[in-house]
């Protein structure tokens, strides 16, 4: 087919090295390496320092590699053998004889594997196309359907200069900058068609054709497909429709949703890719189904109405956003302007048209929703909790006259993680020991993580202090950098020696800032909580990250007021806030600290992630009862619930009863535990709950559990009887 033999960038990058080194460049561009055993060490063996400074990108580091340093590398044997291990490592899980999908659902096959639809992706630090929690599910998710080789591919757009960039200024005020991709360091390749050109779709977008391109990442073995306006031929208002992620006004938002859920249909077609089944993750993607729609009238010949259910059919939907704000809406006279050429198409008239995306029939006031789109064209939807499906249901309840609230069809799969990208190697370790080696494939199986109990106490202790120490290291090196860079005074700089202290109970609290998370409430009661952080026989200290979004101002104050609490005289030491939160932050946080705190207001967490993280890495959960905590939380054994069930809608109230709330669990109960330690400095009443936290959660918080209930609820129901239902709660 090829008449043009295009070189790919793998070969371009292996004419580069020795033949024996050639196999890196495999390695290089699949992101498979991030959660493989060795993780980064075999690219940051080549060049540390460069691994620092390039974002841990594999592929810059080869290509900036000296050809001295090559040389040296083709003589080190260790470096040989580690390389060599590990391709074989690769090729031995890229060509599986047998695989979790093959045996329950081999009617799921490549040539129509799953569409995986989501506007933003977070598979590793140095493809930085994500804003937060969204992204990292839907990475998380991928890397899940690759380990259990679920026939999916992804599709989502490639933005030039992906989410806003944080710092902090000396008055501890957000500044929001942008930070070019260069796309062609990056470990993906610019699909191209039969003559060596790139593959391209066209779009009709404020009424001007818009050409655009596909990019490819390889996340094991699932590609993820990513589009970019960014051409030379397109106008240049139109170069920049994926230059940022969730940036620019409404008019920006639609632009990005039609080319994700249009456009991402097109690309697949143009790839000669058909999905059995389009998931949409969130609604920002729902366009597709009218894309799916329009290709099946063009080939059949019939009617909306006659082809509909064939369309519902292929369809389904995760909705992520408890808060009816949170929704995408798009207004009539923005709908007009960007789909009065289609719904011709679709052979619907305007009112037909926009009553797909109605909550109410025949209001002409009516904004178009996109979650009433997937909800409509969809065969089936789902929360991401249980809680968060029981308020999904009642919030759309509208949508459903003849349905009681109970009734509405929307379900819930809870959120997970996948645990080798989330567990730390030192944990890993430790599990390979006490576990089996072959834990990552069964993280499922409660009698596994059972094990747990026959770690050493003192031995699980310890090296949880290790990654208190590494956190501490790497939160002294940001904020070391950051004081620099605003030029702060030289005793500031050198303050950061003494900032933490390993021996001190650790609490981690990362989000992004908006008020509903709630970071002020540890600072309720000022006096109170420099008695519990400034304690000098029992302290308490933690570390803060995360991002307010560029257009909140409410949570850019929070973020000033966390600063100004930062430095007061009696916490110096006890504070830290690292900047510009992201996915490597993100890792060594749930991996460092002794507790993790959320405390959002209740029920406006769908599920969160952060906490499920903590819990493979020894962490305890201290959270208010939302999300996937409820689901987690065992009272006395595995964790700490804020607030207990008290809930009112008086948000003053319900921030008081849960401060208070909060205090008292720090002061009566978890401080005391963490210091009851033995004369080797382990409290074993702490290690228990540690024990109790991996044992209980594990099994049911990770990506595995949460494939294998969309693979048999969802993907494909037909099996459901036949898969042993893998959530049940564990009792310890
Ligand atoms: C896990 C993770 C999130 C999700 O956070 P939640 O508050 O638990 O939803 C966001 N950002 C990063 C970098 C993460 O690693």
């Amino acid at each position: 087919m090829t008449t043009h033999n295009a070189i790919t960038p793998v070969q371009e990058l292996k004419q580069k090295l020795p033949v024996p080194l050639q196999r890196l460049a495999d390695l290089a561009y699949n992101y498979w390496w991030s959660w493989s055993g060795d993780r980064a060490s075999l690219f940051q063996n080549i060049d540390p320092q460069e691994w620092e400074k390039c974002g841990h990108n594999p592929v810059t580091i080869l290509k900036l590699a000296k050809y001295e340093r090559l040389t040296q590398l083709l003589e080190d044997p260790d470096f040989l053998k580690q390389m060599s291990a590990l391709g074989q490592e690769f090729d031995d899980y890229m060509n599986p004889t047998e695989t979790w999908v093959s045996r329950v659902a081999p009617q799921v096959t490549k040539e129509h594997p799953i569409a995986y639809f989501c506007a933003e992706f977070g598979i590793h630090e140095s493809l930085p196309i994500y804003s937060g929690g969204l992204g990292i599910l839907a990475g998380d998710h991928l890397k899940s359907a690759s380990d259990l080789g679920l026939p999916m591919v992804g599709v989502g757009l490639l933005y030039r200069q992906g989410y806003f960039r944080q710092r902090l200024n000396r008055q501890g005020w957000q500044e929001d900058y942008y930070v070019d991709n260069i796309f062609h360091e990056m470990p993906i390749e610019l699909m191209k068609d039969g003559h060596g050109h790139p593959l391209t779709i066209e779009l009709e977008i404020r009424q001007r054709m818009v050409k655009v391109q596909i990019w490819r990442a390889q996340v094991g073995r699932v590609s993820l497909y990513l589009l970019d306006s960014d051409r030379e031929d397109n106008d240049p208002i139109d170069r920049w429709l994926t230059g940022h992620l969730y940036g620019g006004n409404q008019e920006t938002r639609i632009s990005q949703e039609v080319v994700l859920g249009i456009g991402g249909i097109r690309a697949l077609k143009a790839l000669g890719i058909e999905p059995s089944v389009y998931h949409l993750n969130e609604g920002h993607a729902a366009f597709c189904t009218l894309e799916v729609a329009r290709q099946e009238i063009e080939r059949t010949g019939k009617s909306f109405y006659d082809i509909e259910a064939t369309v519902r059919q292929k369809c389904v939907f995760t909705t992520h956003t408890p808060v009816p704000a949170g929704h995408d809406v798009f207004s009539s006279d923005l709908m007009d302007s960007f789909f009065a050429h289609y719904w011709h198409q679709l052979h619907l008239s305007r009112e037909q048209f926009l009553a797909l995306g109605a909550r109410r029939l025949g209001d002409p006031w009516e904004p178009f929703g996109m979650t009433v789109l997937a909800l409509r064209m969809c065969r089936t939807s789902n929360g991401v909790s249980e809680l968060h499906g029981q308020v999904s249901r009642k919030m759309w309840t509208v949508l459903y006259p003849r349905c009681s609230e109970n009734e509405v069809p929307i379900g819930y799969i809870t959120n997970g993680i996948h645990a080798p990208t989330w567990t730390a190697p030192l944990m890993a370790d430790l599990y390979n020991q006490y576990l089996g080696e072959d834990w990552k494939n069964r993280a499922v199986d409660p009698q596994m993580w059972a094990k747990v109990d026959n770690i050493p106490d003192r031995e699980l202790w310890w090296r949880h202090q290790i990654l208190k120490e590494r956190l501490i290291a790497y939160t002294r090196y940001k904020v070391r950098k950051s004081r620099l860079e605003r030029g702060e005074e030289e005793h500031r700089i050198q303050a950061v020696d003494s900032l933490l202290d390993p021996n001190v109970l650790t609490i981690g609290f990362a989000r992004r800032f908006s008020p509903y998370k709630r970071a002020y409430l540890l600072l309720q009661d000022f006096e109170r909580s420099l008695r519990i952080f400034g304690n000098t026989q029992r302290p308490v200290q933690i570390v803060f990250a995360g991002k307010a979004h560029p257009a909140d101002e409410e949570g850019k104050r929070i973020i000033q007021r966390l600063v100004e609490w930062c430095q007061h005289p009696a916490l110096l030491r006890r504070v830290a806030l690292i900047e510009d939160y992201d996915i490597y932050t993100g890792q060594k946080l749930v991996q460092g600290v002794d507790v993790w705190l959320n405390n959002p207001r209740r029920p406006l967490e769908a599920s969160g992630t952060s906490g499920q993280k903590v819990c493979f890495n020894g962490g305890i959960n201290c959270s208010v009862l939302d999300g996937w905590w409820c689901e987690g939380y065992q009272s006395g054994l595995n964790g700490w619930a804020i607030g207990e069930d008290a809930h009112t809608s008086d948000q003053e109230l319900q921030d008081r009863i849960d401060s208070e709330s909060l205090y008292r669990l720090l002061e009566e109960e978890i401080v005391p535990m963490y210091y009851d330690q033995d004369a080797n400095g382990v409290s074993h009443r702490w290690v228990n709950m540690m024990k109790a936290s991996i044992k209980t959660n594990a099994p049911l918080f990770n990506t595995d559990r949460m494939i294998a209930d969309y693979v048999s609820q969802v993907y494909v129901p037909e099996i459901s009887a036949s898969v042993q239902p893998i959530l049940a709660k564990v009792k310890v």
